[in-house]
Order: C-alpha cells, then sequence, then structure tokens
C-alpha cells in the first residue's frame, strides 16, 4: 500500500506552513464531529505549457453547496480560492507531474452550529497521468445514507466511513472497489467515484437523487458521450442491472474512468468498448490533448512563473 505523501508546504491558517505545522486543534468541530467539506481536484501539465486545473469553477461551486448546507461559513470568492491553490501548487509542483490537490474547509471554531468558523487547508500531492487499471468491483453490504441523514449531494469528511467500511469488505474479496446501494437497495455510487453503466449501447448513471454526489465527471461523460453521439441516460439502477450490463465503469476526478472488469466475480468484456473509448476523450481532454469545450482547464499563473524561474536559476548554475 502507498504510504501517504508528505509534502513540504500546506495551505493552512491563510498561508503555507510545514506539512509538521499543519494541525489543527483536538476541541475543534473538525475534529470532533468530523466536520468539514472539501473538494478534491486535478492538475495537468498542458501541451501550452501551463499547469491546468479541471474544472475548477465547478469544484468551487460544489463546495460552496456542500458548506451552504451544512451552515459552514465561506466567504472566499472564485479567484480568491484560485489564488490559494495557485500559491500552493507553485510552491510544490515539478516539471512533468500532474498533482492532486484537497481543498478542504475544517471548522475550526463553534459549537453545535453556533458561532461556526471554518477554516480552507489546502494540500496537493503528486499523481500518476496513465489510464487506470481495470478493477474488480463488488457489491458492498453497506449502504449510502439517505438524504435525510448524511447527504450524499454533500461532499463531507463523515460521508466517506461507509466508503472505508465498504473498502475493507472489499479488500477481502479481492475487489479494489465497491459499489454503495441506497436505502432501497438501487445502485447509489463507488466509494469515491460515481458509477456507469453500458446496456445496449446507451451510458447510464443513477441521478443524484439516487445518493450519489453530484459528480463533474459524470457531467463530463455526457458531454463526451453527446460528442460522438452515445446516448446518456441518469435514471435508477437495479441490483441485478449491474449483473447483466455490458461495461461498467466508476467515474470520479480521483478515479478518472477506472473501468470494471469483473462484477461481483461475473467478468465483463475487456476493453470495455463504449467506456474505454470515452475514458480515452476523457483523459485526453483534462491534459489538453485533445481539447472539448466542456472540459474546461483553468491555467495556474504561478506555476508557469516558478518553473521559467527555475530554468533560468538551472541555466545559471
Ligand atoms: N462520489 C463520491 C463519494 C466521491 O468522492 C466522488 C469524487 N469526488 C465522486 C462521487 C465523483 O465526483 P467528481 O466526479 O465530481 O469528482
Amino acid at each position: 500500500m502507498a504510504k501517504l505523501q508528505q509534502p513540504k508546504f500546506v495551505y493552512i491558517g491563510g498561508k503555507l506552513r510545514s506539512w509538521e505545522e499543519a494541525v489543527l486543534h483536538v476541541g475543534c468541530e473538525a475534529a470532533t464531529r468530523g466536520l468539514s467539506v472539501f473538494e478534491g481536484l486535478r492538475g495537468y501539465w498542458q501541451p501550452d505549457g501551463n499547469f491546468s486545473i479541471v474544472m475548477l469553477r465547478q469544484h468551487y461551486d460544489r463546495l460552496c453547496r456542500s458548506a451552504r448546507i451544512l451552515h459552514i461559513p465561506f466567504a472566499m470568492d472564485f479567484e480568491e480560492y484560485k489564488a490559494v491553490i495557485d500559491e500552493l501548487i507553485a510552491a510544490l509542483i515539478q516539471p512533468g507531474i500532474a498533482m492532486w490537490s484537497r481543498t478542504t474547509l475544517f471548522v475550526t471554531e463553534g459549537h453545535w452550529g453556533e458561532d461556526t468558523v471554518a477554516d480552507l487547508v489546502v494540500t496537493a500531492y503528486n499523481i500518476g497521468d496513465e489510464t487506470p487499471a481495470p478493477i474488480n468491483l463488488g457489491v458492498s453490504t453497506w449502504r449510502r445514507s439517505p438524504d435525510v441523514s448524511l447527504p450524499a449531494r454533500v461532499k463531507s469528511g463523515t460521508n466517506y466511513q461507509v466508503g472505508r467500511l465498504a473498502r475493507i469488505e472489499g479488500r477481502a474479496q479481492g475487489c479494489q472497489d465497491m459499489v454503495l446501494l441506497n436505502d432501497a437497495g438501487r445502485v447509489a455510487e463507488g466509494t469515491g467515484s460515481c458509477l456507469v453503466m453500458v446496456r445496449n449501447g446507451i451510458i447510464y448513471t443513477p441521478p443524484a437523487s439516487e445518493g450519489a454526489l453530484e459528480s463533474i465527471t459524470v457531467d463530463i461523460v455526457e458531454a463526451l458521450a453527446g460528442s460522438v453521439g452515445i446516448d446518456f441516460v441518469r435514471r435508477p439502477i437495479d441490483r441485478t442491472e449491474l449483473l447483466i450490463a455490458d461495461e461498467i465503469a466508476l467515474c470520479g476526478t480521483l478515479a478518472d474512468i477506472t473501468i470494471a472488469k469483473t462484477i461481483e466475480r461475473h467478468p465483463l468484456e475487456q476493453p470495455a468498448p463504449i467506456l474505454s473509448r470515452i475514458a480515452s476523450a476523457y483523459l485526453k481532454a483534462c491534459k489538453g490533448i485533445e481539447p472539448h469545450p466542456f472540459v474546461e482547464l483553468v491555467p495556474l499563473p504561478s506555476c508557469v512563473q516558478r518553473q521559467a524561474e527555475r530554468k533560468k536559476a538551472g541555466a545559471k548554475s
């Protein structure tokens, strides 16, 4: 198992600090109640020399929505949010290496929803940029919680406890990820991703009201499918449909589009004809190799500047 990287800097308390200094107090609601909302972002070096974050505006908007639902104040506007990410990533970036960044609003002050104060903490890690290998997918006995308890629409830290249990369960079965069903026993999503399935040439995914996060990657899949004339439908998916699906994949900013090679030990056709095509178009769009109008790439100005400074310094020495 890969150890979590410990990058040199973290953005916390309004500035960059060392990894060791990036700590929260044991008394805060982020620690006592697991109160936090977050976004995971992906950034790639682009053919034009920029380092760009995929769909940054959409991630910012979802962070605002999660914070709003949980009554966590978040006053930063989009440009400020972008500037913070730019500052941290520029301090950590390496030539040619993609990054994954976690932007988390930790509740640092307040009690039972009174006088709530949150701090935006940003971490960033190096990440590979190759197509993910197909996985064995299982169906967990653990369920996604309903909208009236821990809403799946909120990207909160606590929502991942059930995903963690599902992965522990899956590991014992040789599965790299697990499907979470909702309260009604229909498909909700993966542990850190949404699910898409192909039957008879049509891509299906459960709507958010089935217990899935409002996924930015799924929206991209819909747009990419539309561009090549493949129908895309959001509707409930029964558990048994997974077993007779032609293709299945998990979709998410971190998961990319990860094809399932088995579902509950039933083999699925490899390579998955439709979803492999979409997965390849997805990565090419994110990396700017074959841009797609729906896939917004937001350049981080300091990263490019930092790179140029390093080159200059290297040329001098
Ligand atoms: N569901 C969960 C539980 C997730 O953690 C993620 C990853 N953010 C997704 C779905 C997919 O969301 P997105 O495509 O916006 O990354």
